[in-house]
């Protein structure tokens, strides 16, 4: 689950680390009023969505101006102007997609005197089952080009779980971003109370970029990126709560509601699959013969008749699907489940585009007969291959 930037940065003030002073605002008269408290002279106004490269991003709408998702201000009344400016309006950055994401609520935060930006981040690595921190001087740009272009700008080294965070690897951070005397200090304390927070509240990933040396010789998290484990949610309400549905798909939330695994993606087929393997190799063979799936869809072992409807309504709410192909290999899930399920669906909501069906497995027959008899205008198939390419076929012709 993923938090705002004013959210993680106050999640981590919490445990202590430096941050700036700021107001999150829904409205330019909130903002005025925020910049007043803030008191300048320098204001940062920063989009809250939940995305990075904002500072670098452009809004879609030509009102909005050219100045990107984060930008200064020196006045009150320029706060004023660019918080109107960027309400409500679509900012496009490298990670929202080409489609953008609309700007709802805005940080006017106290603006920073910056002498030097770094970059850090902590994350679970699988590779060692650890915690680890990734450290680089080249902070404020995009990561993975540093990683690409001058790998040897990025230190990263993993924390023993059994001794926690010790004071060498605060050294070892201070090392790689070149820190002596008091900043080295001030680098260590901030490098325990990042880990501290990351364990306490379950964190997945953790992105400070830029972390930066103000004027005044004070380290401080200037930007905050923060993602939980959602296994881990059940036991912190309190990161529940700061949830922002109107940042997921629609579809992905109502999938939740049903303990369905869906995950919406970009292409044109829509899915529906027993057992996560059998979907990831669903979606490879959309891709082989020259189609792309729209979503990820897990419907799981035991689901009920009831379920299999929701996740057909899901598929089908979706306005980029143009075909659907359920492929369904019955072990404790039974194809005369999924042939009603499909059917109930089919019937409350129509069908407005080609549906390949697909089934082996338990009861089978059963399924088979339910759908044949049922009237409806589906394409039955033999195995996956098959049904692929039936589905894709059925697609295309349809263009
Ligand atoms: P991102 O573009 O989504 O990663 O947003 P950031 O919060 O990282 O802001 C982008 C850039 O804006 C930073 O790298 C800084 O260069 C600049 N910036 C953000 N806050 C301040 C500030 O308080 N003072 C100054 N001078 N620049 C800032
Ligand atoms: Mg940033």
């Amino acid at each position: 689950m993923n938090i705002h930037e004013y959210q993680a940065k106050a999640v981590l003030k919490e445990f202590g680390v430096p941050v700036s002073r700021g107001v999150a605002v829904f409205s330019a008269d909130e903002a005025e009023k925020a910049a007043n408290e803030l008191g300048g002279p320098l204001w940062v106004v920063k989009s809250q969505i939940h995305a990075g490269g904002r500072g670098k991003g452009k809004f879609k709408e030509a009102a909005a101006g050219e100045k990107g998702g984060v930008r200064l201000a020196k006045s009150v009344d320029e706060v004023k102007t660019f918080v109107s400016q960027m309400l409500g309006n679509t900012l496009v950055t490298i990670q929202t997609g080409p489609a953008g994401k609309q700007v709802n609520r805005i940080y006017i935060e106290d603006g920073s005197d910056i002498e030097k930006e770094f970059y850090l981040s902590l994350l679970v690595d699988r590779a060692t089952s650890r915690v680890s921190f990734v450290v680089s001087t080249e902070g404020g740009m995009d990561i993975e080009e540093v990683a690409h272009n001058t790998p040897e700008k990025i230190v990263s080294f993993s924390v023993d779980p059994a001794t926690g965070i010790m004071p060498h690897h605060g050294r070892t951070v201070a090392k790689a971003l070149g820190l002596t005397g008091d900043l080295a200090k001030q680098a260590n304390t901030v490098v325990a109370q990042l880990y501290t927070a990351f364990v306490a509240k379950d964190m997945e990933m953790l992105e400070i970029n830029p972390l930066i040396i103000t004027t005044q010789g004070q380290l401080k998290a200037l930007d905050a990126k923060v993602s939980f484990d959602s296994n881990s949610l059940y036991r912190h309400p309190d990161v529940v709560a700061l949830r922002d549905e109107s940042e997921e798909d629609a579809k992905e939330i109502e999938a939740s509601k049903y303990d369905l695994a869906y995950i919406a993606l970009d292409g044109t087929i829509g899915c529906m699959v027993n057992g996560a393997g059998l979907a990831m190799a669903t979606l490879d063979i959309i891709k082989l013969y020259g189609e792309e799936p729209a979503n990820f869809l897990d419907v799981g072992g035991g689901a009920s008749e009831e379920k299999v409807t929701a996740a057909f309504k899901i598929i089908t709410s979706d306005p980029n699907v143009k075909g659907i192909l359920v492929n369904i290999f019955g072990g404790i899930m039974k194809c005369d489940v999924i042939a009603r399920g499909v059917i109930a669906a089919v019937k409350a909501v129509g069908l407005q585009v080609p549906l390949v069906v697909r089934l082996e497995g338990t009861n089978v027959e059963e399924g088979k007969t339910i759908i044949r008899e049922s009237g409806l205008n589906v394409i039955p198939a033999d195995d996956l291959d098959d049904a692929a390419q039936k589905i894709v076929n059925a697609v295309k012709g349809a263009r």
